[in-house]
């Protein structure tokens, strides 16, 4: 009998009771694609001279069709990259009250754009607006979904069809996608470049103002560093200078911190209140960078400025949900009470972790590691390294961090390969990076409440 003829038919696989529950819970479409998936590799193998497999055997391979086709693509995964803010895993982690905060706005209706003291319609806004004005001193406030959104709005509602003067050291590419000539050509302003690559001076501004310019803009330059001979001109010189011309001066402040960092001994990152303070009339930045909240752009500055912001239509195509809101305003929440920020924000509390901390930490779970890795050919040890803060923050600033390098036993890079493609296969992935001939571990984003269900996961490991 020909073998291929001994495969089970789809229908009669269908209709199995191991197959109902399946069904029941993902829909019949998903499994009867699950089992021609299977089938067809079943009779793939046996084409390559392989015998038919036992039933047991193909109801495995059943199985492992449903879990890959109905696991969320979304998936939780332990970030050991050592970069805190990673814009590929979703950036900043949210502390519990905003996790609390958006599950409850996600279950139940709420009051998003409802003013319930006068019973009307309202303004989504207005949850947000009091607050980042208390904590930036400026005028007005509003809030769109990304920083990019937030500096394109700004452009297209301030100088479409007009000129914007931004200095050659500043044209910031972030991320591959946003890059400040494009977003001012399809905002509809026309990028004024003054002075060079390394230094410009406010004469060089003062030269380009004409007519028709609507805009001085500053863009900090988030994710690169120009040094040696430099010279940039202070956001204070910017704003006179815009100001005796009758133009606003605006700052894309990119990530901006709403707190000094220095106290926690980081590095100096500018704030919406500094530049507010020398004298800007807008600044942009993003609420999931340093801010440590959800996605979204901030824009806080003058008050008729954000209130023609808010009037262009466009505002409304740009606008964040309630889930964003809810988290949004529990974090903000959170800056109100700055002597505890560092144990209830999480990017900050992954910021400030010293390196004797994660040392200790790393120490303790070193035997257990080797013990879940003891198949691999691999040595484990811990090691000191160097964490950054990601998302364009500070970018030559290195945190001493420490965690663990695995290494090959023999020369060839292929078992870290290997190791690599069955961490990535976790039922949580875990993700390092592999430097030279070294897989690194680096242990800043592992907190101790995280290490039990870290182990756990890695002793699941093939
Ligand atoms: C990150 C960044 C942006 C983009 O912000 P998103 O929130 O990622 O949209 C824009 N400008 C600067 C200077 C940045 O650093």
């Amino acid at each position: 009998m020909n073998p291929l003829a001994r495969i089970p038919a789809v229908d009669r696989l269908l209709s199995d009771p191991r197959a109902a529950a399946w069904i029941a819970a993902h829909g019949r479409a998903v499994i009867a694609d699950c089992v021609r998936q299977a089938l067809a590799e079943a009779r793939a193998m046996i084409r390559a001279g392989a015998p038919v497999l036992e039933e047991a055997a193909l109801w495995g391979k059943i199985e492992e069709k449903v879990v890959a086709a109905t696991s969320p693509r979304l998936r939780p995964v332990f970030n050991l990259t050592g970069t805190v803010l990673h814009t590929n895993l979703g950036r900043a982690p949210l502390p519990e009250e905003a996790i609390v905060a958006l599950t409850t706005a996600a279950r139940q209706p709420c009051a998003l754009e409802y003013d319930l003291a006068r019973g009307m319609r309202g303004d989504r806004d207005d949850i947000i607006e009091d607050l980042l004005v208390g904590i930036t001193g400026a005028e007005a406030a509003t809030v769109v979904n990304n920083n990019a959104a937030a500096v394109f709005l700004l452009l297209n509602t301030l100088a479409q069809r007009k000129e914007v003067v931004v200095s050659r050291g500043e044209l910031v590419e972030i991320g591959g996608s946003f890059r400040i000539p494009e977003i001012m050509r399809r905002a509809g302003a026309k990028l004024v470049e003054v002075g060079t690559t390394n230094r410009t001076h406010r004469h060089d501004f003062a030269a380009a103002i004409g007519a028709k310019t609507a805009l001085i803009m500053k863009v900090h330059t988030s994710n690169y560093a120009i040094v040696g001979f430099t010279h940039a001109v202070p956001e204070r010189e910017l704003a006179e200078l815009a100001h005796e011309k009758g133009i606003p001066f605006v700052v894309d402040l990119g990530s901006g911190t709403l707190v000094d960092l220095e106290p926690w001994g980081l590095a100096h990152e500018p704030t919406p209140q500094e530049s507010l303070s020398a004298g800007a009339d807008l600044v942009s930045f993003s609420a999931d960078k340093l801010l440590g909240g959800p996605q979204a752009g901030l824009l806080v500055g003058r008050r008729e400025l954000i209130a023609k912001i808010k009037k262009n239509p466009l505002k409304r195509a740009l606008r964040v949900g309630k889930l964003t809101l809810a988290a949004l305003e529990a974090v903000l929440r959170l800056y109100q009470n700055p002597d505890r920020l560092a144990d209830r924000l999480t990017t900050l509390r992954l910021l400030v972790r010293t390196q004797g901390e994660i040392e200790g930490r790393a120490r303790h779970l070193l035997p257990f590691v080797r013990a879940a890795l003891a198949a691999w050919p691999v040595t484990i040890e811990v090691t000191s390294l160097f964490s950054q803060i990601g998302s364009g923050a500070l970018p030559i600033e290195r945190l001493p961090s420490a965690g663990l390098a695995i290494r090959p036993t023999g020369k060839a890079r292929a078992p870290l390969l290997r190791l690599e493609k069955a961490l990535h296969a976790l039922p949580t992935p875990v993700i390092g990076r592999i430097e030279a001939q070294t897989m690194l571990w680096d242990l800043r984003c592992l907190e101790e409440r995280d290490e039990a269900p870290f182990l756990a996961n890695l002793r699941t490991l093939s």
